[in-house]
């Protein structure tokens, strides 16, 4: 039986029962955050913790102790035997139950948390299989920096890919390419890494922003400047990030075949930094 976390108590998922009046039900009022255990450690929990306390913020809901999303998050692995497994944590904070009203309730009334693991299967290792993704229009609204509950325009975009046999949506705003539906996007254009730049408009990602450091690191020219979606003829590489996905090959995008339509030498670098600090936070 699954063990999950909700105001302040872990017990079986089963017994959880949510106000009808819950604000995250009512109004999609509420953010969420999601962190990869690796059987054994979380990978930048510190990277989670801070982009949850800015959700918080961004939205003003108040919760007296965010700093406990760390205890609960291990919490749940034990709880759920996951310690030597593979493992997402989602963790999800809602304004609270209140009559339903556009307002704030006032006074303001206890945050809802929500939070479960999940247990998942380690990602392959060998940068790869490429994945094809399509584009389309970005439909979300203009706050997409927060990370918010509110997931309809990622859910219903993702589904149009899902149903194409496609790995992820990557929007286009005003002509550019901004993220995918539950990921980043990065590409390689004349032997530079392109990915947008932190906005209202993309999710700052705590993988995106781990690749970054690992490029810079590498000595890899990184570009953080929106990209336009008629340059795709252009590019030689492209990726995705997600916590749950890693990094993706991107082999074809909107039909078209990126490079070689192979996972290209600058994601193998990326990939591979990525998985030698998981070794070294392993051994740690
Ligand atoms: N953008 C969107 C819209 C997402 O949903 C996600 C996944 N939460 C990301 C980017 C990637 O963020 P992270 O690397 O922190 O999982």
């Amino acid at each position: 039986m699954d063990t999950a976390f909700f105001n302040g108590i872990f017990l079986p998922k089963e017994k959880i029962r949510v106000s009808p009046d819950d604000r995250g039900f009512l109004f999609g009022d509420g953010i969420y955050e999601v962190m990869k255990w690796y059987a054994g450690f979380f990978f930048d929990p510190a990277g989670h913790l801070a982009r949850l306390k800015r959700s918080l913020r961004e939205i003003r809901i108040d919760l007296p102790d965010p700093e406990a999303f760390l205890n609960i998050s291990e919490g749940l692995v034990k709880a759920n035997k996951l310690e030597d497994k593979y493992a997402l944590v989602y963790f999800q904070v809602t304004r609270g139950a209140s009559p339903r009203s556009h307002s704030f309730p006032d006074p303001a009334v206890e945050p809802t948390i929500y939070a479960f693991a999940r247990k998942t299967e380690p990602v392959n290792t060998s940068t790869g299989p490429a994945a094809g993704v399509m584009t389309a229009r970005d439909i979300r609204w203009s706050r997409c920096d927060i990370k918010s509950i509110a997931l309809l325009a990622n859910t219903l975009s993702f589904q149009d890919a899902h149903e194409r046999g496609l790995f992820e949506c990557i929007f286009i705003r005003d002509g550019y390419l901004t993220e995918g539906s539950r990921s980043n996007f990065f590409l390689v254009s004349d032997g530079r890494l392109y990915t947008h730049p932190e906005s209202e408009n993309i999710l700052s990602g705590i993988t995106r922003k781990n690749i970054i450091r690992y490029a810079m690191e590498s000595g890899i020219p990184v570009v953080q400047e929106p990209f336009p979606a008629s340059d795709l003829a252009k590019i030689s590489e492209a990726f995705l990030t997600n916590t749950s996905a890693e990094v993706t090959p991107v082999a074809f995008i909107d039909s078209k075949k990126v490079g070689t339509g192979e996972p290209g030498p600058v994601t193998r670098q990326l990939h591979r930094k990525f998985l030698d600090e998981l070794t070294i936070m392993k051994d740690r």
